[in-house]
């Protein structure tokens, strides 16, 4: 069949990076976004629950899913010059790191942080990615999604996504929108952003004075190999925890309490605090039950040491947040989707 693949019972276990070995009932590859209303349309997908895969690089999956995963799979890189802007229309399947590195490679600026995170560029608007101090909303135009309440295509401006931190309208109507594809607007020229988590630095080591966006790209590439634990070798899905945003009272009196605490006071007034810190002050850096863990290298990042179960993961997961609950008052939230508990 052209433009789709259909696999019934399909194995999940290579399709999310935790390495839980879930399965799902029917697996509809798609390569042709054109393709998705005909497939839609099947009886058997109709009428059953959808999830929607990209490369399952920030999912945790804790039962087997007893209807339909779309793993998108569609390619193509469309760029329009405008004076010093390049729009851009990725197609929901490219690889977002590619996509960062082929951009750099075009001469454009904006995405040099976000280098690295796995993941395709359909994913990249749901949680609104970001990294070292930049977040992908800045540099989206437009995204574009099949509305399986409207069944039609439609087209969200930034403002429509109503992007926040690590959030969008995406996350909030789940059943709801298919991303197909990807605006950006990149310059060619834009204000580098190195005061964060150690940029400066890595490009002082470098021997940089004058960065380019590549520089900085690769002072991130060093920065995130040296902390973050690889999926390839070790089961994880990334931060698995959002910083938690509190009150600025309650920010006072925990700094009041714990001068140590890291947080960032907002411009609205609420302290971010820093997740990591709270994690692993509480005692869980490196601690595992059985395969389920807390990196060693990273206190935000859940791993899988082996054959942890999704409910074993989401479990331990339980343990780290009624653990930071008890000892700071603070409820952490898992930034991944957790599918199959609430
Ligand atoms: C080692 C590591 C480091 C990471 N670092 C970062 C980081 O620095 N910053 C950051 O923000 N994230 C980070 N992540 C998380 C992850 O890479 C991103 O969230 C990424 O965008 C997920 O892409 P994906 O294709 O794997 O999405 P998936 O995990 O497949 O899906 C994630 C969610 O998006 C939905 N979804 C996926 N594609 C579509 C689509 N086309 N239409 C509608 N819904 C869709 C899914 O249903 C699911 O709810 C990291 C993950 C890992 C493993």
């Amino acid at each position: 069949m052209g433009g789709y693949t259909l696999i019934e019972n399909a194995p999940l276990v290579s399709r999310n990076t935790l390495r839980v070995p879930v399965k799902v009932k029917l697996l509809a590859e798609i390569r042709d976004a054109a393709k998705l209303p005909e497939l839609l349309d099947f009886p058997a997908i109709r009428s059953s629950r959808m999830l929607v895969l990209g490369e399952g690089s920030n999912i945790l999956l804790t039962v087997d899913i007893d209807g339909t995963v779309l793993a998108m799979e569609t390619r193509g890189v469309h760029m329009e010059q405008d004076g010093d802007i390049a729009h851009i229309a990725v197609a929901a399947g490219e690889r977002w790191d590619d996509f960062v590195r082929w951009t750099l490679g075009q001469g454009l600026a904006g995405l040099e942080n976000l280098i690295l995170i796995p993941g395709t560029v359909g994913a990249a608007p749901i949680q609104n990615i970001g990294a070292y101090g930049t977040e992908v909303a800045e540099f989206i135009e437009s995204v574009e999604a099949w509305d399986r309440i409207e069944r039609r295509v439609v087209t969200l401006d930034r403002r429509a996504c109503a992007f926040a931190y690590r959030d969008s309208i995406f996350k909030h109507e789940p059943d709801r929108f298919i991303v197909t594809a990807v605006r950006f607007a990149l310059p060619r020229q834009h204000a580098l952003r190195l005061d964060y988590a150690g940029i400066r630095e890595e490009l002082e080591r470098m021997g940089v004075d004058k960065p380019a966006p590549f520089h900085v790209a690769e002072a991130v590439v060093h920065l995130r190999t040296r902390k973050l634990p690889d999926p390839a070798v070790i089961g994880n899905a990334g931060s698995f925890f959002k910083n938690p945003i509190v009150d600025a009272a309650q920010g006072e009196a925990l700094k009041h309490d714990h001068p140590e605490l890291v947080a960032w006071p907002g411009k609205d007034g609420r302290w971010k605090l820093s997740a990591a810190w709270l994690i692993e002050s509480a005692g869980f850096k490196g601690a595992r039950d059985g395969d389920a863990g807390i990196s060693n290298r990273h206190a935000l990042v859940l791993v899988n040491h082996g054959k942890a179960s999704g409910q074993e993961l989401w479990r331990f997961a339980q343990q780290v947040i009624d653990g930071v609950q008890s000892r700071f008052g603070v409820r952490l939230e898992p930034e991944p989707m957790v599918i199959g508990m609430t």
